[in-house]
């Protein structure tokens, strides 16, 4: 994702207005004054649903809120800000009951069933969706069930939550409010249907078959797709979409993947690289020609300059490769003739994925590659170890101002190639990520 100093601060800005506009909607009239304890546990409860709320836009896949910052970045956003909302809407129930013990009877049962049992309900949920989320693999949850999960919890705390807020009606009690609030829970739910039910519903309608599939080095498989009966799907290379294959869009198992043919070859032909992961890629790396399947994209900001002036320097690790390879054959077929370094990390030769095709299309880009191989073979005279800022200091070009750096790999060594970047003096500016482990 780029960086960009004044998109970041109007996105913060942005955000947090719209955190706090449930609060201060609230807080909008004749107000009687309590004592500053009992307002700041109101105003806490307040803004941690103002934050969930806002995590439905976050995770919705809305093209526009995606492009301004990046897919990756708001998944990684809507993860931290997860976390401060679950911690603002316990915190508000502690605060009141430490300021005044009265606020007990809200969880009491004899006092009234219905609130007690929905509000012990939302903590529980509020803990098991913090849990679940930071701590999923201990509790042995696939990627998909997690997901689900984790949706009908958000739902239930957003529903419990405008209904409490509803009920207390100590400051949503004018039938003007109590509208406007009804309408955010309404809308947060919508846009959960929107998601997950009118886009594959919209998806079935634009079907796409399974072509080919290549075998490829290192566990992995390329699937060529082309559209059934529609005009197919255009994209810039170094996006990405998400696919769903079988016959149905309507399923748990849809996920994203880059784009790594060429963006020439499109929108009629379109090409993803599959590296056996878990449950879903090792069955796509076997499907067979002829299966059904179904794209929602394309999505990203992976994408170089179209300035063929604009050198890049791709910086990769394993299957992180994909997006290089759509951009080096988008320039291939392009006649694009601009200067382009590709450092290349794996484990052993027989891991490089496209290891015979990037030598190939050497001889029709202005290309240098650099395989860098953690467990070389005997003789091997290349660069071996793990990439570090030392290495990256041998291969990078002399003249940074005029390229790009594009890494994509997996998280150790982006997060490597990122500082040492920062460190040889690489603006931010020009450094984008993509990361394939979104939590
Ligand atoms: C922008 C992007 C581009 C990607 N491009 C490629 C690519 O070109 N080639 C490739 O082999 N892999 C790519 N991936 C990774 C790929 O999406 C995951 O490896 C795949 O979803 C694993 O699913 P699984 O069921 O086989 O494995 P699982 O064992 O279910 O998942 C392994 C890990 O993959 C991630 N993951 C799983 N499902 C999803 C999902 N639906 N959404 C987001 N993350 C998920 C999670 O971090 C999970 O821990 C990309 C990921 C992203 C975010």
């Amino acid at each position: 994702m780029k960086y960009s100093l004044i998109r970041a601060a109007l996105w913060a800005v942005s955000f947090l207005i719209l955190a706090l506009a449930p609060m201060l909607l609230a807080y909008l009239g004749p107000v009687a004054p309590r004592t500053f304890w009992i307002e700041a546990g109101v105003a806490l409860g307040f803004v941690g649903l103002g934050i969930m709320l806002l995590q439905f836009v976050l995770t919705g896949r809305y093209q526009r809120v995606a492009t301004t910052f990046g897919l990756d970045s708001m998944l990684q956003f809507h993860r931290q800000m997860g976390i401060v909302a679950v911690g603002f809407i316990l915190a508000h129930p502690i605060v009141l009951f430490l300021s005044d013990p009265v606020y007990l009877e809200y969880l009491d049962p004899r006092v009234e069933l219905p609130r007690a049992v929905a509000l012990s309900a939302v903590t529980g949920a509020l803990l098991l969706l913090l849990a679940t989320s930071l701590w999923r693999l201990s509790f042995r949850l696939s990627y998909e069930w997690w997901r689900a999960l984790h949706g009908l919890l958000a739902i239930f705390v957003v529903f419990v939550g405008t209904v409490h807020v509803l009920q207390v009606g100590y400051y949503v009690s004018g039938i003007g409010k109590q509208v406007v609030f009804a309408a955010l829970g309404a809308g947060a739910v919508a846009l959960v249907v929107n998601t997950r039910l009118l886009r594959p519903w919209r998806m079935r309608r634009r079907p796409w078959r399974v072509e080919e599939v290549h075998e490829e080095r290192g566990d992995a498989s390329t699937l060529v797709l082309v559209p059934e009966g529609h005009a197919g799907m255009t994209f810039l290379p170094g996006q990405f979409a998400w696919l769903t294959l079988g016959e149905t869009p309507f399923t748990l198992q849809q996920h994203p993947y880059s784009f790594s043919s060429s963006a020439q070859e499109a929108p009629n032909r379109v090409a993803f690289t599959i590296k056996e992961e878990g449950d879903f890629s090792a069955e796509a790396r076997t499907v067979r020609p002829g299966t059904p399947a179904f794209l929602e994209g394309p999505y990203g900001y992976f994408v170089p300059e179209t300035d063929p002036g604009m050198g890049c320097v791709m910086i990769a690790g394993g299957v992180g490769v994909t997006p290089f390879r759509s951009m080096l054959r988008t320039f291939a077929d392009r006649g694009d003739p601009r200067e382009l370094h590709l450092i290349f990390a794996n484990v052993s030769p027989d891991q490089v994925i496209f290891f015979e095709e990037l030598e190939e299309l050497r001889s029709r880009l202005h290309l240098t590659v650099v395989h860098v191989l953690e467990d070389p073979p005997e003789g091997w005279k290349g660069e071996s170890g793990l990439l570090d800022r030392e290495l990256l200091e041998r291969h990078l070009p002399e003249t940074p101002p005029e390229f790009e750096y594009f890494i994509c790999g997996p998280e150790p060594m982006m997060n490597i190639a990122e500082s040492a970047l920062r460190d040889l003096g690489i603006p931010q500016k020009r450094i984008l990520s993509e990361r394939f482990d979104m939590v």
